[in-house]
């Protein structure tokens, strides 16, 4: 491997939290299952429709069952040496602390910006380091969040949710960078996106890498948020309760 057996122990013992099985989530669990992660948690409460198929290949087959359970059977099907611990429910305000304490590292796929802040501040208050991809059309963003700065400081307002139709081929880039992020992240290696961002538009192949500052105004980076509160991931999400 190109890590080493050393980066190959380190990757398994590691546990990684896939938050997502679409898109980005099918690269990342393919990805890391493969890769030898010691433990995936999968997180997902919806179910695999048929339109889904192309860019989740993961599901192939799996038309109608839960999006946790059939990513489980992939990884089964891959690498029965991963051991994984599926959720087969959305994560929310309530039980994100719980999910994100068990495991090392957190993987965001979720399709939503409500999600993308929950664990942003989750990640942030549990002291966890948060890879962060998204995916729309044909653009792409991916993003290591350890300490300081944050999504928040990234982004400190949630934009419009757009629902226009995703490339298959861009999560699966984006997914595939994201897992490569993880498995660099676990095994100590160089050049990390952290507190920086990836971009890229697979339409012009631009692709930028952006410093990302700390806002000095920022609710979570400032230690003022100590809590999670569903008040802070509606509309915007911006940080209302403190
Ligand atoms: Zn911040």
């Amino acid at each position: 491997m190109i890590f080493g057996v050393e980066g190959q122990e380190k990757l398994f013992k590691t546990s990684v939290l896939v938050v997502g099985a679409g898109g980005l989530g099918s690269a990342v669990i393919g990805y890391l299952a493969a890769a030898g992660v010691g433990k995936l948690g999968i997180v997902d409460g919806d179910v695999v429709e048929e339109n889904n198929l192309q860019r989740q290949l993961i599901h192939a087959g799996n038309v109608g069952l839960n999006k946790a359970e059939s990513a489980a059977l992939f990884v089964e099907k891959l690498n029965p040496e991963v051991s994984v611990e599926i959720y087969p429910y959305h994560i929310t305000p309530e039980n994100a602390r719980k999910l994100v304490a068990r495991y090392d590292v957190i993987a965001g796929c979720p399709d939503n910006f409500e999600t993308r802040y929950l664990l942003n501040d989750t990640c942030k208050l549990e002291n966890k380091p948060f890879v962060h991809a998204a995916v729309y059309s044909y653009e792409g963003e991916v993003a290591v969040f350890t300490e300081s700065p944050c999504y928040r400081c990234y982004i400190p307002r949630a934009g419009v949710s757009h629902s226009r139709a995703i490339l298959g081929s861009t999560a699966g880039v984006f997914g595939s960078i994201q897992a490569g992020e993880v498995i660099k992240l676990v095994t100590g290696s160089e050049g990390v996106l952290k507190g920086e961002i990836l971009r890229g538009d697979l339409s012009s192949m631009e692709f930028i890498r952006i410093k990302i500052e700390r806002r000095v105004d920022c609710p979570l980076c400032s230690g003022k948020l100590k809590e999670i509160f569903p008040e802070n991931y509606q509309d915007e999400c911006e940080v209302r309760k403190l």
